[in-house]
């Protein structure tokens, strides 16, 4: 990419989350959108329906709740783009939708240049699918008669801007992907210092199942086995096993902006049948006394695998992602989901054990966040711009999915996504 193109991403690094606390007054509100119908009009866009046209051309997505009035009052038959269209449609239009609007004719959106950007993400999908290595994992006896071949991929960015190729409406089961939402839910119940009294922070350098504990006795950190069978036994540990696991599931919904996130139970029973070694993971940290005092180590286990089952597709998983990016506020719905503070720790998490034994190598060469998991699932946070993910269920030896490892090299290579790319342009 050309230096203009690298500057046109860079400038949303760091970026705040967005469309919080929007209050501005009615007055200035009122101006604005007179400005932006004269800004609109020199751009050639003089109607309702040409806007809304220009919107989705940007990969705007005005089906999202966020976004509800601004197409109930861009709907319809198409009529000439003045302030009172708005009113008209008994449309409240919010500070953030206004903004959208402008960013867009401003070509400011989080991906500017959509159109490019879609076409070019589309031909590292295709060669990404060429990619017929690894194999599928069979350990769980029920992953072991997925399709190897099925392919999804979905980009949702902080302004909603969606993309989705392939199967990326089949839902699949998240194993480890959960993980970081588990950690995340865990910390927003107990606050961080009780979970990290309970869990540690660092890589542990070893397989994501290996009987190990860190010095201090507690698991290495939330993103292996281990440290997510932790995070779940503070999840509600007084409630019934079926109430966490509910609970669990409205969290993931709500991340994903209300996508369905379902129950694959046979996923499930067949987790519960081979479980000797997550067991074991369970004895070994009872041995220690890691667990918080009183903790009920079988309903742990049990609520880790039932939230290892737990399905959405890739396009929930992308604005999942996407809400990640966005500092904890789901850019398909505006609400906050997770205090700004619990998604930097998330992140950083991700950032540093989100893939295996191959994380150190992935934040080296693609420099994002992200949580792989033994179903092929894998979602990416590109910081302040959009959340990515992926699902194939060809594994390397690493048990990360062959086609986003290649996917992710090839962003990487096309875009400054890396989140220290800003430190090396001159
Ligand atoms: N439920 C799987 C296990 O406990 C998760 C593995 C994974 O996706 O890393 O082994």
């Amino acid at each position: 990419m050309n230096r203009s193109g690298l500057s046109r991403f860079s400038r949303f690094r760091g970026r705040r989350a967005r469309f919080e606390h929007d209050r501005s007054d009615r007055a200035a509100q009122d101006e604005r959108l007179r400005v932006l119908c004269r800004t609109a009009k020199q751009a050639g866009i003089g109607t309702t329906r040409a806007l809304a046209e220009r919107l989705s051309r940007e990969g705007v997505d005005l089906d999202i709740p966020r976004l509800a009035g601004l197409k109930a009052a861009l709907d319809g038959e198409a009529r000439p783009l003045k302030p009172d269209v708005f009113e008209a449609a008994g449309a409240e239009i919010p500070a953030d939708a206004l903004r959208l609007m402008e960013r867009a004719l401003d070509g400011q959106l989080a991906i500017a240049g959509f159109g490019g950007f879609s076409g070019r993400i589309a031909n590292l999908f295709d060669y990404a699918r060429e990619n017929r290595a690894g194999t599928v994992a069979s350990y769980i006896p029920e992953l072991a008669r997925q399709d190897p071949d099925r392919f999804g991929l979905a980009v949702c960015s902080l302004d909603g801007q969606r993309l989705a190729l392939g199967n990326a409406e089949q839902a699949f089961c998240l194993q480890s992907v959960v993980k970081p939402l588990n950690y995340a839910l865990a910390l927003a119940l107990n606050g961080e210092n009780q979970v990290h009294r309970h869990v540690g922070r660092e890589p542990s350098g070893r397989r994501f199942n290996e009987l190990a504990l860190d010095p201090d006795n507690r698991p290495h950190n939330p993103m292996i086995n281990s440290g997510a069978i932790m995070c779940t036994a503070m999840i509600r540990p007084s409630r019934s096993v079926t109430d966490r696991q509910e609970l669990v599931q409205r969290f993931v919904a709500s991340a994903a902006g209300g996508a369905a996130c379902g129950f694959d139970e046979a996923v499930y029973r067949s987790e519960r049948q081979t479980a000797a070694r997550n067991l074991s993971l369970v004895k070994l940290m009872d041995e220690h006394d890691a667990f918080p005092e009183g903790a009920d180590t079988d309903a742990a286990l049990d609520l880790y695998f039932r939230t290892c089952s737990l399905t959405l597709d890739c396009q929930g998983l992308s604005v999942a992602a996407a809400m990640l990016a966005n500092g904890g506020v789901c850019p398909l719905t505006g609400h906050r989901v997770i205090d700004p503070r619990i998604g930097r720790n998330t992140l950083s998490l991700m950032l540093t054990c989100g893939m295996y034994d191959y994380s150190g190598e992935y934040a080296f060469s693609v420099g994002l966040p992200a949580k792989s998991g033994v179903s092929g699932g894998l979602m990416i946070v590109i910081p302040g711009i959009a959340g990515i993910a992926l699902f194939s269920p060809r594994l390397d030896r690493q048990g990360n999915c062959v086609r986003g490892i290649e996917f992710s090299r090839r962003l990487i290579e096309d875009y400054p996504f890396h989140i220290f790319a800003g430190v090396a342009t001159d």
